[in-house]
């Protein structure tokens, strides 16, 4: 057969040492990729089902499952077909075992260990914070260099906010998170709020170009306070009272200085706090990751304010900052390369899903007062 010269990335199955399939269905995308041993991303395949909740404003857990489960095969398909392999070719499969939606990791979980079993393939159990953190190592090496540990890691999405210090591979600690709403999740409200569309991150993100964003004075919530925790709840409060004070609902200008007030009230608690918390464990290494991390005020903001201070920002592509499968299989491939390499087989027959499920332990910089905030899911 001639060579498919549109064959995206791949040349031969194992070009790069033994080729896994790493699945993610925590939220609301259907992910499949295909890495290979040098963690060099094959194919990487996302249904997003952002037109199944757009019209809710928000992920609706029924509706995501049911979506996962009617796409889930046609997605794997398309990453073995865009990485020119067949199933023959996996040794391995990484798949996301929470926190997350439950029905929705369901269907990952156990689509990934049918086929585990029936292929006789070792199974990794991903966590999919860990994934977040392992975004810019897609593409390296294990053991390659940049980004490197230790590191800061700010994941900021629509689910999550929090700060890890992250020492080693596997070995994490939370320095603080939010007590209230994720980023993410303020920014798609106040879309909503404003009568702009689903999600909002990426549409404030472009307004803001064209706004002024001194023009209305938002808050910047626990940016003095003294830990590394984030509270967004009470800007979202503060923008509906500004539109309250509007005598019209703002529209072309005045529109784009509301995005952009509120947007750089939020990228300037995130900075500010993520350059303090690299300070108090002393790392000058900072990587950014989650749907947030898109932002392009936030990238330009941590990385200048980084710099000032000598701090490298490390920053994966947008493709790789929004929930995708390549960030999972990058977290579960030194896993899986040792059970390869060991010859092992399947090994998972019992692998629950974990929606509420902290990453790491718990910094000692963490306040004692701080001991008894919520950590499972919010209402
Ligand atoms: P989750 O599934 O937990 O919501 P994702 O990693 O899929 O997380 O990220 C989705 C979130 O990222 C949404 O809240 C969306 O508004 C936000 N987002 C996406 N792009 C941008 C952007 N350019 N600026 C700000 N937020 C963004
Ligand atoms: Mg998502």
């Amino acid at each position: 057969m001639p060579p498919n010269d549109s064959a995206p990335i791949a040349t031969a199955p194992e070009a790069g040492g033994p080729c896994i399939l790493a699945i993610e269905s925590s939220c609301d995308e259907t992910a499949a990729a295909v890495l290979d041993g040098t963690r060099s991303l094959r194919s990487n395949a996302v249904h997003s089902q952002i037109d199944i909740h757009a019209e809710f404003g928000g992920v609706v857990p029924e509706l995501a499952s049911r979506s996962h489960i009617l796409m889930i095969d046609r997605v794997v398909a398309r990453a073995l077909r865009e990485a020119n392999i067949t199933l023959d070719d996996i040794r391995g499969v990484a798949v996301t075992q929470g926190p997350g939606l439950m029905g929705s990791l369901l269907v990952g979980i156990e689509y990934a260990r049918a086929l585990a079993w029936a292929r006789n393939l070792p199974l990794a159990p991903v966590h999919h914070l860990e994934g977040h953190l392992y975004a810019p190592f897609v593409g390296l090496a294990e053991g390659s260099a940049e980004p490197g540990w230790p590191f800061v890691a700010l994941v900021v999405s629509g689910g999550h906010t929090a700060l890890y210090h992250a020492k080693s591979p596997g070995v994490y600690e939370e320095l603080g998170r939010t007590l209230d709403d994720a980023a993410g999740e303020a920014f798609d409200k106040v879309s909503k709020h404003v009568g702009l569309g689903y999600p909002g991150g990426a549409i404030i993100d472009k307004l803001s170009v064209q706004g002024d964003a001194e023009v209305f004075a938002f808050p910047r919530p626990m940016m003095r306070s003294k830990d590394f925790h984030f509270s967004f709840s009470g800007i979202k409060t503060s923008v509906a009272h500004a539109l309250e004070k509007e005598p019209t609902t703002p529209e072309g200008q005045r529109l784009n200085d509301l995005a952009a007030s509120f947007q750089r009230a939020v990228v300037e608690v995130l900075v500010h706090k993520t350059l303090r918390a690299a300070d108090a464990v002393h790392v000058d290494r900072i990587v950014l990751s989650g749907g947030v991390a898109s932002n392009k005020e936030l990238r330009r903001t941590l990385q200048i304010e980084a710099a000032k201070e000598g701090k490298t920002v490390v920053l994966p592509p947008p493709a790789l900052c929004t929930d995708n499968a390549a960030m999972i299989g990058a977290a579960g491939y030194a896993r899986l390369y040792q059970s390869i390499l060991a010859n092992e087989g399947f090994a998972q027959p019992h692998l629950a899903a974990r929606p509420s499920w902290p990453l790491g332990k718990r910094s000692p910089l963490q306040k004692p007062r701080q001991r008894g905030v919520r950590r499972g899911p919010k209402s």
